[in-house]
């Protein structure tokens, strides 16, 4: 366990994580919503630090990051833990349940991105389940990446504080971070969480590093030109630059009675949000 930064004692043992805006109130041995930062003895530790449950060098586009490096590879790590709750998680055994894990301290990780560059590699990326609740192991890493000269990339919810985000953009390259849908009814229903805690992390990180977007399109949920296309605006107003990648849904862990998203449902999203944006994706077809 690590001791955790980004929270301040409250009376009787009693913490307060700011991490991320769930703000959790942690009572004494209590554990936070993302399952990875625990109270014990009146301190916050992070659990999952230098925890790694998932590695894998991936193509860059399997984050999915199309104009970032394209053709190379990315060493790709993941930990246990999320605070988010969707019930269409595309990786529930590692976010939302007890994941094996090995010990990875984040020199080991720098070192073995190095090791990886002659077969393509650029860096390090921390995907697979939510990197912001693995802050201080992300951080630490990254500066050592950093030193190296190879890049660092979060794929990411963007549910996070403003000042953690802050501390850590200066290491990071590029991030996609999840739109999940574009109301913030689906945001506090599907994934106990804000869509506008989520686009203030995307306009911070948009003026700080490359950013692409992913948007899972699932229906009768999120799944309409009309909303498709106000995302789009408003990714626009930020930079017609910005990718958006629309991504086909395909029944899993507790949303297996919604059938895979119609590739014509896609392709009108997609017509409706490339009115504005210059680079639109579909993926998983
Ligand atoms: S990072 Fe975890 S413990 Fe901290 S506020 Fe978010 S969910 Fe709660």
């Amino acid at each position: 366990m690590k001791q955790a930064m980004f929270y301040e004692n409250l009376d009787d043992g009693v913490v307060h994580c700011h991490l991320c805006p769930h703000e959790c109130v942690l009572p004494a041995e209590g554990t936070g919503v993302c399952r990875a930062r625990k109270n014990t003895g009146g301190e916050l530790y992070s659990l999952n630090y230098a925890r790694v449950a998932s590695i894998s060098l991936d193509p860059i586009e399997k984050k999915p990051l199309y104009h970032f490096h394209p053709g190379k590879k990315i060493l790709s790590a993941g930990t246990f833990g999320c605070n988010f709750k969707c019930g269409y998680c595309q990786n529930w055994t590692i976010a939302h349940k007890d994941a094996r894990t090995m010990l990875l301290e984040p020199a080991e990780l720098a070192d073995v991105a190095v090791d990886y560059v002659k077969d393509g590699n650029i860096g390090v990326a921390y995907t697979y389940n939510e990197p912001s609740i693995w802050y201080e192991f992300v951080l630490d890493t990254a500066i050592l990446v950093k030193e190296k000269k190879l890049a660092n990339v979060l794929v990411t919810n963007g549910f996070i504080c403003r000042e953690p985000l802050g501390k850590l953009l200066p290491y990071i390259d590029a991030m996609n971070i999840d739109v999940k849908a574009f109301t913030d009814e689906f945001y506090k229903k599907y994934c106990k969480g804000s869509l506008e805690a989520v686009q203030k992390t995307v306009e911070i990180a948009a003026a700080s590093c490359h950013v692409e977007i992913t948007t899972l399109v699932i229906p009768g949920l999120n799944d309409t030109p009309e909303e498709i296309g106000k995302l789009a605006r408003w990714l626009s107003s930020i930079s017609p630059e910005i990718v958006l990648h629309l991504s086909r849904f395909f029944p899993n862990y507790q949303m297996k009675d919604i059938p895979p998203t119609p590739v014509a449902t896609l392709d009108a999203a997609r017509i409706s949000a490339s009115s504005c944006l210059k680079y639109v994706y579909l993926g998983n077809i």
